[in-house]
């Protein structure tokens, strides 16, 4: 008999894990940048831990997790991260110790979905859980971490969807409203939603039955219901994601398919050929009550996780450039004076540079950047000085922009590594 790999879990091969290096690699600079620290649960816990926090009636409780019983003990092999995460908070009492704590995590979790392009039984997730901080600021910034990362491995056609789904009062009330509406259409929906009917009309919002879509599409908005103070909430993380400039749809459908959240709610999905029907590629949300209902303090949280298999589909094949971030083309006294400032502030913000002081023409200076492998080169004559601008060559891109010289080492810096996925910083 030919034994096989159990159907929905991939090898993953020599030639295969270099990508997955430099993905993990850069997921971890970026969290590590926000300030997030690296944390490793157990991939088994005990059943009753995801029962409870991802709620009974959820697809992935009923249906999906793979548990077993060993020594009088109800084990599940982790399906998700967040419920480990805020377990291993409580259980080391980490609220303690500081007012605030971000972790990140990388690792496999396990579901019995059925197997598609894209969803598999095994799969890989990295994701960021912070806990201690109630305010909409940092939903935004959440976001936004999420939303630059996937620009930072060069995933840009993307649409970060948001919600609120209110807190537990608001929830009450829009239970209510959902039994209001679906009770007298009961027939029309899935046997699944019909049971869930009484005990979580919630979650018939994100069956996948077609049945239930239909009876769905006109059903109350949570949006409608919040009160005063989730209102001003969801208005708060709204107002911070325009200050960030990233760019959302508000999406009244948005319920995910677990029950610990409260308040904020995102997705971020692709329109891809490549990932079939499994458009989206991160999920997250606050879970304001789990590490109460875990038996720790009153404690907010929010987090979310990204699907690996799905990031590394979409994400290009950036070659790997073995030249400086920046080449400085200085001409003329006051440029080059000013050159050696800029590679100066470059290299602080860990950007490897080359400055061209042969004092030599334009045209050989650009050519020595192209031979080099340079990403950026920047032109710095005296008429740019005078100006109080840059000229940046993109030397990847073939494009060609001025920006003022205050801040340019920050600008230039976001650039140099930008795309290059495992933080490659342009290093020789
Ligand atoms: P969830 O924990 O369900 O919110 O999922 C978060 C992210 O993990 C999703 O957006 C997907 O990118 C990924 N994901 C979830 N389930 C699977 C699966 N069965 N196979 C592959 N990726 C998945």
């Amino acid at each position: 008999m030919e034994l096989r790999a159990v159907r929905g879990m991939n090898d993953i091969l020599p030639e295969e894990v270099e990508r997955w290096h430099k993905l993990e690699g850069a997921f971890r600079l970026h969290a590590e940048l926000h300030g997030y620290a690296e944390v490793r649960t157990p991939l088994i816990e005990p059943t009753e831990l995801f029962q409870h926090q991802m709620g009974e009636t959820t697809d992935v409780v009923e249906k999906e997790m793979y548990s077993f019983e060993r020594h009088g003990d109800r084990l599940t092999v982790r399906p998700e991260g967040t419920a480990g995460a805020a377990r291993a908070y409580v259980e080391h009492a980490v609220h303690a110790k500081e007012p605030v704590t971000r972790w990140y995590y990388l690792g496999p979790m396990f579901r019995g979905e059925r197997p598609a392009k894209g969803r598999y039984r095994q799969f890989y997730q990295a994701g960021c859980e912070l806990f201690g901080d109630p305010g909409p600021l940092c939903d935004a910034e959440t976001i936004d971490l999420v939303a630059t990362f996937l620009q930072r491995i060069g995933i840009g056609d993307f649409v970060v969807h948001v919600n609120s789904l209110g807190s537990a009062g608001t929830r009450e009330r829009y239970r209510e409203a959902l039994l209001a509406h679906f009770a007298p259409r009961k027939g029309e929906l899935s046997e699944d939603s019909q049971r869930r009917l009484e005990k979580n009309p919630l979650r018939i919002l994100d069956s996948k039955d077609p049945r239930d879509h239909a009876v769905s599409r006109d059903a109350p908005s949570i949006l409608d219901l919040l009160d005063d103070a989730d209102q001003a909430h969801w208005q708060g993380v709204l107002r911070c994601l325009d200050v960030l400039g990233v760019s959302y749809v508000i999406d009244r459908s948005l319920v995910r398919g677990l029950d610990y959240y409260t308040r904020t709610l995102f997705e971020v999905k692709v329109t891809s050929s490549d990932l079939g029907a499994q458009s989206t590629l991160v999920g997250g949300g606050r879970y304001d009550n789990m590490v109460a209902g875990l038996g720790g303090p009153s404690v907010p949280a929010i987090g979310f996780a990204m699907g690996m298999e799905r990031l590394l589909t979409m994400m290009p094949d950036v070659p790997a450039r073995r030249g400086p971030g920046c080449f400085l083309a200085p001409l003329g006294q006051s440029g080059a004076d000013r050159a050696l400032l800029l590679a100066k502030q470059l290299r602080a913000l860990g950007v490897s540079v080359e400055l061209d002081g042969r004092g030599g023409r334009l045209k050989s200076m650009l050519r020595r950047a192209d031979a080099l492998g340079a990403r950026l080169c920047v032109i710095l004559g005296d008429s740019e000085v005078e100006r109080g601008v840059i000229q940046i060559k993109d030397l990847v891109a073939h494009l060609q922009e001025e920006i003022p010289l205050e801040g340019a080492a920050r600008v230039l810096a976001d650039r140099a590594l930008e795309a290059s996925p495992g933080g490659q910083r342009g290093a020789r």
